[in-house]
């Protein structure tokens, strides 16, 4: 069992910077009735631009283990330098994270998983500030290949010039669902605060990432938000979160509900029948793709004919909206078949399975 696969959602929750041991004892105060997981706190501030408040370092480290003592809420800070985990550990810290301006670069994250080889320290990715899920995976198996058995993922959102959804970063949902696509096993927990940059937008992030299947949530909360020496906008009062923790509908991948389960056994059954339907018309459609081909070897005509694929996207859009489907989705579903069909004649008109790989 997994550090971070505890009851869902696995919660975090503590100050953007810890600002003073008066603010750390008081959200945790405000924090320990709602058993939550993990209090977090940064101590040293990646800051954007230079003369922001670059946090308290190992001074603040001494609040974070006395508000630990007083109220027994594990604790975990942000380490950007191997000189940072020396500390962090030193006062007690019970997992690390990453910060987004640090997974970016290889070198440094490599030299962070070397400070921990040998310590089984939980650590928490964040993703990198560009939406680059390969370098996302990267720092993870950094991680996990000097031992550590713990290790989960954070999104916090892409940096972008502007975001389209009014956000501070962009989510780009479709990267960490496929995070979760490609490591079943990895705790994703949702960072609403970073993502919204905006506290009255916290609650529907939240929501949603728990709609989409995210393990946990980790929200930024501050006694008195607008004083906070960073990320002021962004922040809640403990008690504000109570209320968002209260009305979040925590999903679940399966029901005790009997007769909810008869209607999706039901309605899946007619969904298998409808995709063994699909399957056959597939097999159908490059069967004849295939025939095509034969036509195209005897007249020395190309597999790839652009005029032909503008006829396809005109044909099946215009039938998707017929149906109400959306264009981009039939498109990219053509593309797909599309391609396998131009596979198919490109080996009867003589191409072999490597050169198409190349
Ligand atoms: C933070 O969690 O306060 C922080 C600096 O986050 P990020 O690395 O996501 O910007
Ligand atoms: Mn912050």
């Amino acid at each position: 069992m997994s550090f971070f696969n505890t009851d869902k959602p696995f919660l975090i929750a503590g100050p953007c910077s810890a600002e003073s041991q008066e603010q750390v004892l008081e959200t945790a105060a405000g924090l320990a009735p709602l058993n939550i997981h993990l209090f977090r706190a940064g101590v040293w501030k990646p800051r954007t631009r230079p003369g922001s408040f670059e946090g308290y370092g190992a001074e603040a480290l001494s609040w974070l283990q006395e508000a630990k003592r007083q109220y027994g809420i594990k604790f975990t800070v942000e380490v950007a330098e191997p000189a940072h985990i020396e500390l962090a550990l030193s006062y007690g810290a019970d997992v690390l994270w990453i910060g987004a301006r640090t997974t970016v670069n290889p070198f440094q994250v490599q030299k962070l998983a070397d400070a921990l080889r040998g310590t089984n320290v939980p650590v928490m990715v964040k993703n990198p500030v560009n939406p680059d899920i390969e370098l996302w995976m990267g720092a993870i198996e950094r991680f996990e290949k000097v031992g550590i058995e713990d290790v989960a993922a954070i999104h916090r959102g892409f940096s972008g010039y502007s975001s389209s959804v009014g956000y501070r970063n962009q989510p780009n949902w479709p990267i960490p669902i496929e995070l979760k696509r490609r490591l079943p096993e990895l705790a994703i927990i949702c960072d609403p605060s970073h993502i919204t940059g905006s506290r009255s937008l916290i609650a529907e992030v939240a929501q949603k990432a728990m709609d989409m299947h995210f393990d946990g949530l980790m929200i930024e909360t501050h006694p008195n938000p607008d004083e906070a020496m960073s990320d002021a906008k962004q922040q809640i009062t403990p008690a504000r979160l109570g209320e968002i923790l209260a009305n979040l509908i925590v999903r679940t991948e399966s029901t005790s509900d009997m007769s909810s389960q008869v209607q999706l056994e039901y309605l899946r059954q007619l969904m298998d029948a409808v995709d063994a339907e699909v399957i056959d018309l597939l097999a159908k459609r490059l069967e004849i793709s295939s025939q095509i081909g034969e036509v195209k070897k005897v007249c020395n005509m190309t597999a790839y004919q652009p005029a032909r694929w503008r006829e396809i996207v005109a044909v099946t859009t215009d039938r998707a909206e017929k149906h109400n489907l959306s264009p981009e989705f039939i498109v990219g579903l053509y593309e797909k078949i599309h391609h396998e069909s131009i596979r198919r004649q490109l080996t009867i008109l003589g191409t072999t399975e490597e050169e198409i790989k190349k």
